[in-house]
């Protein structure tokens, strides 16, 4: 089963035009190194260190809040 997470900003919870596909490997890490930047509040984001495991137990139905 394969679905994909939109990322949202947490401050104003608009979507991010981004989507993330959990690859099954709890393991790995996700959006490592990559800065996301909201354009709406202007505020710059990243995950650091961040298992998919650990991400998807934060996922809201279909949805990231970063
Ligand atoms: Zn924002």
């Amino acid at each position: 089963m394969k679905r994909s997470i939109n990322i949202h900003c947490r401050k104003d919870r608009k979507g991010l035009r981004m989507s993330y596909t959990p690859t099954g490997d709890g393991k790995s890490l996700v959006l490592q190194g990559i800065t996301i930047c909201c354009p709406y509040c202007k505020e710059a984001r990243s995950l650091h260190n961040m298992t998919e495991e650990m991400f998807l137990e934060k996922v809201v139905g279909d949805k990231f809040f970063i």
